[in-house]
């Protein structure tokens, strides 16, 4: 998912919705084969569980980052899927849903980097007692649908961002993040470990930015 404070017009053509042909893709990393990043990775320790709900359209999207964190994170998992029955069957984690904060889409306006807020919306300034984060993977539209096709989200903790620099995306909205980053700005604020961005940010730009501005789809 993305987060993004509103929407804002960008004149620039948008590279977001570019797909790649499954037959390009490498079957493991499903990147274009010839952008293939198996073996490459360096491995980022985080200490927080990062699971990715990932809308089943988004596998084969250009820019799609969540093979990659799950590559990168030592401790982050993807899942496709449109609903889960619950915090168990999505993260497969016996732990309380007061010990999970899902990245919310709409962020408000807020001086913190990261507001963490609890069910009832308070505002929870320690973050220790968190222990998971969930984050969604898909459009604006993809990630209502998530929502409301999973009512135990309300059940958790939210987790708004503010980050302080623009995605590397070229995107439809300014400041909309990819999914690698929120998690990356996410882990880096809540860990206290700045490492953690820099290392994604340096991954995503080599591994997902610069070789999606030279793929070509093969011909049939
Ligand atoms: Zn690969």
């Amino acid at each position: 998912m993305s987060h993004r404070r509103r929407p804002e017009k960008n004149t620039e053509p948008s590279t977001a919705k570019i797909r790649i042909k499954p037959s390009d893709a490498c079957p493991v990393c499903a990147r274009p084969s010839t952008f293939c990043f198996c073996g490459k990775t360096t491995v980022i320790e985080n200490n927080l569980s990062v699971v990715i709900l990932e809308h089943p359209q988004e596998k084969f999207k250009l820019l799609n980052s969540s093979v990659l964190a799950t590559e990168i994170l030592r401790n982050c998992t993807v899942k496709p899927g449109l609903s889960w029955r619950n915090l168990k069957a999505a993260t497969g984690s016996d732990l309380n849903p007061s010990q999970w904060a899902i990245l919310y889409l709409k962020g408000t306006a807020s001086e913190s980097a990261v507001t963490l807020r609890n069910r009832s919306k308070q505002v929870i300034t320690d973050f220790s007692g968190i222990k998971g984060i969930i984050a969604l993977n898909g459009t604006w539209q993809q990630a209502k649908t998530l929502w409301w096709r999973n009512p135990w989200f309300l059940k958790l903790n939210t987790i708004e961002l503010n980050p302080d620099h623009v995605s590397m995306r070229n995107q439809v909205r300014k400041e909309g993040l990819s999914t690698i980053e929120a998690v990356g700005f996410a882990l880096s604020v809540m860990e206290s470990e700045p490492s953690i961005m820099a290392g994604i940010a340096d991954q995503y730009r080599r591994f997902i930015i610069e070789p999606s501005k030279e793929y070509v789809p093969s011909e049939e």
